[in-house]
């Protein structure tokens, strides 16, 4: 905890910490576990992030699921997956018309959707480790959950053609989000992969996401002030402009997540804008060198990483987004060895 804390903070830590977004691929850690049974049963799913942690190691717990836990509360169904190691997918949509929004009712987190998986899963990570680890979630902003209830088309559609109804299903989404993080810190949880993937210019513009997510994104902060949030975007051009505002404003608001090797700004050009006020959760290519290179090539990479972005701190390392399945065990402890090796301050 002090280690990633200190990341977070710009203050020095002894190494810089590694968080490696696992998800679906700390499953094969517990013999017989599947994706259906660690997505249904927080236990499960705390299940799992214990057995990655005491295998691989890291900085840090990342509880991290579908994209259902919210809005099957609000009727969406599953999709059972065909094949092993993927999540289960977003069934038919229940906002089909602008006049829907208004009929989305605030959620209890403790009870409607699937939201209870993260409460018990931080529960029994927080009672093992207590504040040792920082336990993490990974969770939808408003306006991404916006295209969870509803098709990203249907939603762009209705930002440019019925705005106001819209933001009426914004305002009980962001209610329901906060709802969720404040029940998330009550259960032990300390830092939000708050994912406002909407916020990536091939996406929205500015124009359009400082309109429609930033005022909910700004909510959820102002409504949140025990949960550290680390936006995540793995988009392609993720605004960085944005997320800085949010920095200034919310002192809950630490750092930024992105796809640093295929994204735009890379980590050098991110680390000379906006190194001294975000941290930065970078440097690890999670579709090419984790995936499929060699650990040698993952120790380069680590390398490359700290000594581009650890200078003063602010670097936290990690994938761009969560990590294959199919990723090797020896990649991912090449990447903790390699991150003790060239990250010591
Ligand atoms: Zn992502």
């Amino acid at each position: 905890m002090q280690r990633f804390e200190a990341a977070l903070n710009h203050e020095t830590p002894d190494y810089v910490p590694i968080s490696l977004f696992g998800g679906i691929f700390e499953v094969h850690f517990v013999p017989g576990m599947d994706v259906v049974r660690y997505g249904t049963s927080g236990a499960n799913m705390a299940k799992a992030h214990i057995a990655f942690y005491e295998t691989i190691g890291g900085d840090n717990i990342y509880c991290l699921s579908d994209m259902g836990l919210i809005v099957q509360g609000w009727g969406v169904r599953m999709k059972l997956p065909t094949e092993p190691d993927i999540h289960m997918a977003l069934g038919k949509f229940p906002v089909k018309e602008p006049g829907d929004w208004e009929k989305l009712e605030v959620l209890d987190p403790r009870v409607d959707g699937r939201m209870r998986l993260y409460l018990d899963a931080c529960k029994i990570c927080h009672d093992k480790y207590g504040d040792r680890v920082p336990i993490g979630v990974s969770l939808p902003s408003p306006i991404t959950t916006t295209t969870h209830v509803c098709s990203m088309e249907e939603v762009m559609v209705h930002m440019m053609m019925e705005p106001d109804a819209l933001k009426k299903g914004l305002v009980t989404i962001t209610q329901t989000v906060a709802d969720f993080i404040n029940e998330c810190v009550a259960n032990g949880a300390y830092f939000a992969g708050y994912l406002t993937t909407r916020a990536s210019k091939e996406i929205t513009t500015v124009e359009q996401y400082r309109e429609f997510g930033a005022p909910s994104d700004e909510e959820v902060f102002k409504k949140t002030p025990g949960m550290v949030h680390i936006p995540h975007i793995c988009g392609v051009e993720p605004m960085f402009e944005v997320v800085e505002d949010y920095k200034k404003k919310f002192k809950n608001v630490k750092a930024i997540s992105w796809w640093d090797r295929g994204a735009k700004p890379n980590l050098k050009e991110a680390k000379a804008k906006y190194g001294k006020s975000l941290c930065l959760m970078a440097g690890i290519d999670h579709t090419n060198t984790l995936a499929t290179g060699t650990p040698a090539e993952i120790d380069a990479e680590i390398k490359d990483a700290c000594m581009t972005g650890m200078q003063g701190s602010g670097l936290i390392l990690a994938p761009g987004c969560e990590v294959s399945p199919k990723t090797p065990w020896d990649n991912m402890k090449a990447a903790i060895s390699a991150a003790r090796k060239y990250g010591k301050y």
